[in-house]
């Protein structure tokens, strides 16, 4: 294992030896070598790299290292600057990975799970990525989140780029059991005054955070942005029922069947008394997770 001082000193390190893998706090990548799933056959450790284990600003943004820990993200002086980043970093799992894992490791492992990532993709975060020669190229997370704009061979996230809102944003997770635990849904609502908007991204639904746009667009519209910015509690309801059928849709109904409904070799027909197009209660509790989460996100958010 090669620990370089610098980013680029990492890059020239994986350059050097491409089947090599870059490391971070090893949370995931370990798990993956211990279950056997992955045998790098070279690791280049990103912990020395003390210019991505703190932030900076620049242009009305803040400019995070990859190398932030959870734990660093969760302490109150990051959380006066990044409330939403900072509670999904104190969700993160246990302490102990709460100290190793990295918001650039969260990121890079693009888990449906990863509870930065609905955080990021609602405050339109973007990626500073450190390529071969001190190249450095930015790319909007959901572009790499989506599959569209993937890291190339030799590259690492150096920095997250984060606008600077300076307005109450919220992130809220449920997980299926108390304690720590992977969410099972979580949501993230930030405001951007300037722009008079809300937005919203929900995790853990889907692979990859999903932006209710429609109901963003319409809830901004009914906040009273040069006022008292409060809703009454059932347009927050009427959000988060938009917000979780926009993420859960209804299931497309079924084309009309030439085979009669009580055919038993009919493979369409309704099983154990379901009804054609309803959503499975399993589904159907997630999506009223997800509305309790939107609801009450939103509502703290413009407490
Ligand atoms: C028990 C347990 C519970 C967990 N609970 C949660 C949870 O509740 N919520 C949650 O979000 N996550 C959870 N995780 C997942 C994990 O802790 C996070 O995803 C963590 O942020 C990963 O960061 P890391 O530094 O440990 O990444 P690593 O394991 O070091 O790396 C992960 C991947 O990212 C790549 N990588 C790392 N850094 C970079 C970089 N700068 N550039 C390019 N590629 C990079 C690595 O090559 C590897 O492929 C849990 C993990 C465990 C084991």
């Amino acid at each position: 294992m090669t620990l370089p001082g610098s980013l680029d000193e990492a890059v020239a390190a994986l350059a050097a030896m491409p089947t090599a893998v870059p490391v971070a706090g090893g949370t995931d990548l370990m798990a993956a070598v211990n279950s056997g799933l992955l045998r790098p056959a070279g690791l280049v450790g990103l912990g020395r790299i003390s210019e991505i284990k703190g932030w900076q600003y620049q242009d009305g943004a803040a400019l995070l290292g990859a190398g932030l820990t959870h734990a660093r993200m969760g302490r109150p002086d990051f959380a006066a600057l990044m409330p939403a980043l900072a509670a999904a970093a104190r969700a993160a799992g246990p302490p102990q990975i709460r100290n190793a894992g990295t918001l650039g490791g969260n990121i890079a492992s693009a888990q449906p799970t990863g509870d930065t990532l609905p955080v990021l993709a609602a405050l339109e975060a973007s990626l500073v990525i450190a390529g071969p020669g001190g190249t450095r190229r930015e790319i909007p997370i959901g572009r790499l989140l989506a599959g569209l704009d993937m890291l190339r061979p030799g590259e690492l996230i150096g920095y997250v780029r984060v606008p600077l809102l300076h307005a109450p944003q919220t992130f809220l997770k449920a997980t299926g059991r108390t304690g720590p635990g992977r969410a099972i849904a979580s949501v993230a609502v930030v405001l951007d005054p300037a722009r008079r908007s809300v937005r919203c991204a929900v995790g853990a639904v889907a692979p990859m955070p999903l932006r209710p746009f429609d109901a963003e667009r319409w809830v901004s519209s009914i906040v009273d942005w040069d006022g008292d910015r409060t809703l009454a509690p059932d347009a927050l309801a009427a959000f988060g029922d938009y917000v979780a059928a926009a993420c859960i849709p209804d299931p497309v109904p079924e084309p009309p069947n030439p085979l009669s409904p009580h055919d038993p070799h009919d493979p369409h027909a309704p099983r154990d008394g379901a009804e054609p197009g309803t959503l499975p209660p399993a589904v159907l509790h997630l999506r009223r997770t997800v509305a309790t989460l939107a609801r009450r996100a939103l509502g703290r958010a413009l407490a």
